[in-house]
């Protein structure tokens, strides 16, 4: 088991397939991108499921998300979702995207094993997509979510991050175009994880005003649905079914009942996306480490897990890392 000293334990893998990214959002990295990782560092295919199947059959490890980066970058994921569909006990499989290239392959995703998919979609109009993902990319992320709900990956989920005087003023449109299109949406309150530092606490949209913009509609606490380690606070609209979340990590912060532990694409272990620290399961893996070891360095990673990000606190410091490093 991955228990900590806190009473948790982690049930839920993401793992980081690449830190590469074919989007520059704003909130997450310069314009120029980044300095990626070489490739000889990056886990291979064989290596990934290796740690995954350890994470599942000897540390009881239930869910896999697929993150990055943009996993879609990867041309093996197929067929690693279809390495990892065939685990016993079999993970829930699912994946994070920006949905460009989504299209062509969400039927091979699906038929591979993935159950579930959150696309991120932070405008519906092409002129602000273009200065916050500095791409003009939002026709392929729509045909992407259309395709992901065609192949049965429903509710698809999509994943929204406010920037003030960007496209803060977006949120009823895009939970209109959700609800339209039977999507669920979630806000993300924006974090401080952009590889620029470019964050501030003025500068972020939080939970509440992106409640109170949401207004016009009657949003009630989703009672029915116990929240437990979900991220995401959600709430019925208009009486339901649908519904809409926000994820205050920020300023509702829900690390008490976190239930994830992270793999970065380099093979190293993260107990949180702000964590300062990491342990490196790929020296191991490469040393040519058994099964037993590997699994018991990855104990001993998440046991010394702290009890909240510390993003409040006066000395918090922001993880060296980036979000697209790190896996979101
Ligand atoms: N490329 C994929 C995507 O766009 O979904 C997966 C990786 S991305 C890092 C995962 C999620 O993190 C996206 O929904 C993105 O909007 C979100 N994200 C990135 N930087 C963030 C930040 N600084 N604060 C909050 N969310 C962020």
């Amino acid at each position: 088991m991955l228990a900590d000293s806190y009473g948790r334990v982690a049930t839920d893998l993401r793992v980081s397939l690449t830190d590469r990214c074919n989007l520059r959002c704003a909130y997450c990295m310069p314009p120029e991108g980044l300095d990626w990782l070489p490739s000889d560092q990056v886990l291979t295919g064989d290596e990934i499921v290796r740690l995954i199947r350890i994470g599942v059959t000897m540390l009881g490890i239930r869910e896999v998300r697929f993150t990055g980066g943009e996993p879609l970058l990867r041309r093996d994921l197929t067929s690693i979702v279809s390495r990892t569909a065939a685990l016993e006990p079999r993970p829930e499989i699912s994946l994070t995207t920006n949905g460009i290239g989504l299209a062509r392959r969400v039927v091979d995703l699906r038929e591979a094993g993935l159950d579930r998919i959150n696309v991120s979609l932070d405008t519906l109009r092409p002129e602000v997509f273009r200065k916050l993902a500095r791409r003009d990319r939002l026709p392929d992320v729509l045909s992407g979510l259309e395709a992901a709900a065609a192949a049965g990956l429903t509710p698809v989920k999509v994943n929204t991050v406010l920037m003030r005087g960007i496209n803060d003023d977006e949120a009823p449109e895009l939970l209109r175009y959700c609800l339209a299109h039977g999507y669920e949406l979630r806000f993300i309150e924006q974090m401080p994880l952009d590889a620029q530092h470019g964050w501030s606490r003025t500068g972020m949209v939080t939970a509440d005003e992106i409640l109170k913009a949401l207004s016009s509609y009657t949003l009630t606490p989703d009672d029915a649905r116990a929240r437990g380690s979900a991220p995401a606070e959600t709430f019925l609209v208009d009486g339901g079914p649908a519904r809409v979340g926000v994820i205050a990590s920020v300023t509702r912060p829900f690390c008490g009942t976190c239930d994830r532990v992270r793999l970065t694409a380099d093979g190293q272990v993260r107990n949180c996306l702000f964590a300062r620290e990491e342990s490196d399961l790929r020296a191991a893996l490469r040393g040519g480490a058994p099964d037993a070891e590997i699994a018991a360095r990855w104990e001993a990673a998440v046991a010394v897990k702290l009890p909240g990000h510390g993003i409040n606190d006066p000395s918090f410091l922001q993880p060296d890392r980036p979000m697209s490093a790190i896996g979101g």
